[in-house]
């Protein structure tokens, strides 16, 4: 997962966007503390719920599931990992055969898969396992009642939440194709389904529909797609589907992500635009969230005003979350690193970041570290590897991975998503007393 150090550069970013995009972005290479695409699997075997993911890969991959997801392996959960053993590897066994009977005996054991991913891993991709071959036999021999399909979650090609980005990316063609130019809202990402089910309330309210989301919560109903559709991305990282999602005919309605009281509100504007609704409904409809975002938000915002924030590359959610803090909650942000940083999608969010903030891509973590250490933030926000150390060190440190198995988006959710970083705080300063 790592690779060689190489110094940092700055380059100014292509393209013309507004306010904070004419930012120089420190981009670095080097050694990186990141999960790999598999944990992308931890939350999306709870939300496609008749889907089971299959990794191929090795004892490491099945012990990072294990420990990513925790306690949930013992709630009989829809992953697990077909192990490559030194046989396959000293092509002792023909690796296709034995993946065909464990495929067999799994979906014999469990006809409750309808979905079935074979994920790949960085040892499946070494020894150049196709998979994809594999998912087409498999589903010729299984259809109609299970689909195989195929992404790959290594850590040699995605990084955490890109893993959510192939693995949707492997829906899209599967989508039925919507007849004529029918016009349909499809909101991208996995959210959790309370989320969802505010979001289609304030939808229903407006007037704007029929609202599909992309993941389905059953794989047999994927949503369809087509000319008419316009789609809102709910996830900041969802790069590669948005792209087979065009290709398809829908088209991206660009916005901030729903994060906080002021990115809901574009965010619901920019569906709201497209379908005509004026102001005044507009307005009426989104008040009360508005307003109870707010009433939750001002009691953290009295903790977090004027304290500063450090991000380390981790989900994509970096500058999302970078600019609500900044603008909702009042805090300073010294440097926001994000692993991957699409500027397009994440347009409207850089035009309000403020000036003057670092915004780097990639990871040098030794690097990292030190301008963190040399910024002393009051919170830093980290994976799980970083954050015990730096907690000795004297920090205060926030986990990066609760931020993207907590609901955060909406209006509903906003006080939450402060009180995230508000509580490592609180918790700091009864420490101290
Ligand atoms: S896919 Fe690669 S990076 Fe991820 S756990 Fe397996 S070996 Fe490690």
């Amino acid at each position: 997962m790592s690779a060689a150090a190489a110094s940092p550069a700055v380059s100014a970013p292509a393209g013309g966007a507004a306010g904070c995009g004419d930012l120089p972005v420190l981009r670095e290479r080097g050694q990186r503390e990141v999960f790999c695409g598999l944990t992308g699997i931890v939350w999306l075997h709870r939300k496609i719920q008749d889907a089971f993911f299959l990794v191929v890969g090795s004892r490491t991959c099945a012990h990072l599931l294990q420990s990513a997801a925790g306690v949930m392996i013992f709630a009989e959960p829809r992953f697990a990992t077909a192990i490559i053993d030194e046989r396959d590897l000293a092509g002792m066994a023909d690796a296709n055969e034995e993946l065909d009977r464990v495929v067999t005996r799994l979906i014999e054991r469990r006809p409750d898969i309808r979905m079935l991913f074979l994920v790949g891993s960085c040892p499946s991709e070494v020894i150049k396992l196709d998979l994809s071959r594999a998912a087409q036999r498999l589903s010729k021999r299984f259809s109609p009642s299970v689909r195989v399909l195929n992404y790959s979650g290594s850590g040699i090609e995605t990084t955490f939440t890109q893993g959510e980005d192939a693995c949707l990316a492997a829906l899209v063609p599967e989508m039925p194709a919507e007849p004529g130019r029918a016009r349909s809202l499809l909101v991208v990402g996995a959210l959790a389904e309370v989320v969802e089910d505010q979001f289609l309330r304030l939808f229903a309210a407006l007037g704007v529909g029929p609202v599909r989301f992309l993941p389905s919560r059953r794989a047999a109903e994927l949503p369809p797609v087509g000319e008419g559709t316009r789609y809102l991305l709910a996830q900041p990282f969802l790069g590669e589907t948005a792209r087979l999602l065009e290709g398809r005919g829908a088209t991206r309605l660009a916005a901030p992500f729903p994060l906080g009281a002021e990115g809901t509100t574009a965010w619901l504007r920019a569906a709201a635009d497209a379908w005509g609704v004026d102001a005044a409904k507009f307005d009426a409809v989104t008040a009360p969230g508005i307003a109870r975002a707010k009433a939750a938000l001002a009691p953290r915002r009295e903790a977090l005003d004027g304290r500063s924030v450090f991000f380390f590359p981790d989900s994509q959610l970096e500058v999302p979350l970078a600019r609500f803090l900044s603008r909702e909650c009042g805090m300073r942000l010294t440097e926001v690193g994000t692993p991957y940083l699409h500027r397009q999608h994440l347009a409207e969010e850089l035009a309000m970041l403020p000036a003057g903030v670092t915004l780097s891509e990639g990871q040098h973590v030794d690097r990292q570290l030190d301008r963190c250490r040399a910024a002393k933030p009051d919170v830093t926000v980290c994976g799980l590897g970083l954050a015990n150390p730096l907690e000795a060190e004297g920090m205060t440190t926030k986990w990066a991975i609760e931020l993207v198995f907590t609901p955060i988006q909406g209006y509903e959710q906003a006080g939450d998503l402060a009180e995230l970083f508000a509580r490592p705080l609180a918790r700091r300063a009864r420490l101290m007393v």
